[in-house]
Formats: structure tokens, C-alpha cells, sequence
């Protein structure tokens, strides 16, 4: 049976997955409203991806003996500048989820618990990915200056993106 602080701290987590869900889904509705098909695609897959993380939550803690507890999920951002904004705001929250997870290793750790350990290696090394996206599409706006002939190439990239769950998941 999982230690009742490690239960705590991953029911929070599994709220902070849907959390970002519901976040990346929101943005998605942004650039849809602003015609950018090809981004909203991008944040539809990145909020599978997060149903995907909570998910992966929800199941280790009822594997290990644990009960899981839903809470109510806070109302996300509506609007946003620009599309540089919003991934200056994607980046920033990334920042928040991986100091969060570190937070559940550090628990972790000083319960013994080895299992929780190894699992917040594999959700870890998912943030460096995560941060790197966000810093990456940063720079690619920041480039071509958030329009014109650049955001069309960038929007027909992003509408190729597709949700595939990690196989050793
Ligand atoms: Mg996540």
C-alpha cells in the first residue's frame, strides 16, 4: 500500500495533468477563433496527451492500493495576444508541472519508495521534451516575427501532429 503523503501529492498531480488538459484545450479554441487551424491541432494533441499523463497517474495509484480522489478542475485562460504568448505561457506552465514532479520524486525519496521513484524518472525525462517543444516553437515566432508566409508554414507543420502513446507506457 502506497504511503498516504505519495497518495496526497499524486492526486494532486492527477488534477494537474487534467489541469493542462483543459489548458491546452482552451489555447486550441484560441487558434481556432484566429485561423490557425494547423495550431489548434497542435494543442488537441498535447491535450491528449495530458488525459494521457492524469491517466497514467490515476492507474499507478489504484495499482498500488491507493484511492484516488477527483477534484474540481480551475476554468483556464480564454484569451491570449498572440500565438508567441500563448507559447510563452505553454513553456512557463511546463516549468510548473516539472518543479511538481520533482516535488513527488523528492517525497519519493525520502519515503523509500522505489516504484513512485522509477515512475517519475519516465514523467521527468517527458518534461525536458515537453520544455523543449515549447522553447523551439518560441524561437521559430520569435524568427519569423509571428506572421506572413512563415505562420502558413508553420500552421501546415503543426496539422501534421498526431497523438501516439508511448509504447512502453
Ligand atoms: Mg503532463
Amino acid at each position: 500500500m502506497i504511503h498516504s503523503k505519495l497518495e496526497e501529492v499524486i492526486n494532486q498531480q492527477i488534477n494537474a495533468e487534467l489541469y493542462s488538459a483543459y489548458l491546452y484545450l482552451s489555447m486550441a479554441a484560441y487558434f481556432e477563433s484566429v485561423n490557425l487551424p494547423g495550431f489548434a491541432n497542435w494543442m488537441r494533441v498535447q491535450f491528449e496527451e495530458e488525459q494521457f499523463h492524469g491517466l497514467k497517474f490515476y492507474n499507478y495509484l489504484i495499482s498500488r492500493g491507493g484511492r484516488v480522489k477527483l477534484e474540481a478542475i480551475e476554468a483556464p485562460q480564454f484569451e491570449w495576444k498572440s500565438p508567441l504568448e500563448v507559447f510563452e505561457h505553454t513553456l512557463e506552465h511546463e516549468k510548473h508541472v516539472t518543479a511538481l514532479l520533482n516535488n513527488i520524486a523528492e517525497v519519493a525519496e525520502v519515503e523509500k519508495d522505489r516504484a513512485t521513484r522509477n515512475l517519475m524518472v519516465w514523467f521527468i525525462d517527458e518534461q525536458v521534451e515537453e520544455e523543449g517543444n515549447a522553447e523551439k516553437i518560441i524561437n521559430e515566432l520569435k524568427m519569423i516575427g509571428g506572421e506572413g508566409h512563415g505562420m502558413l508554414m508553420l500552421d501546415r507543420e503543426f496539422s501534421t501532429r498526431v497523438f501516439t502513446p508511448p509504447v512502453n507506457a
